[in-house]
């Protein structure tokens, strides 16, 4: 159903099977965090997830795991932030294009 989108992602989701964990900022904490875009469970520790995708999740949208807001504000990183913030480490795929705007 959902195009593929320029948006990476750190993983495919585990629980799920179908979405993809994308980066999102807690707006209340400044947290970064992995969500899956399909069943909307929560990872904070993006190397763990990373690297083991089956590793369990955090928390839930739309409640965050580091400051404990049951209702936080989530906002999706761009890939400039992602690159600004060094997190492309954790990106199954690194911006393969390379191109940017
Ligand atoms: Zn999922
Ligand atoms: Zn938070």
């Amino acid at each position: 159903m959902r195009p593929k989108r320029k948006t990476p992602y750190v993983a495919r989701c585990s629980v799920c099977e179908d979405g993809l964990l994308r980066l999102f900022v807690c707006c209340e904490c400044g947290t970064v965090v992995a969500i899956c875009d399909e069943c909307e469970l929560i990872w904070q520790d993006l190397a763990a997830v990373s690297r083991d995708p089956d590793s369990p999740s955090d928390s839930a949208f739309p409640a965050c795991p580091a400051c404990e807001a049951p209702k936080a504000h989530w906002q999706k990183l761009t890939t400039e932030e992602i690159e600004r913030e060094h997190l492309h480490v954790y990106l199954a795929e690194p911006n393969p294009r390379g191109d940017d705007r």
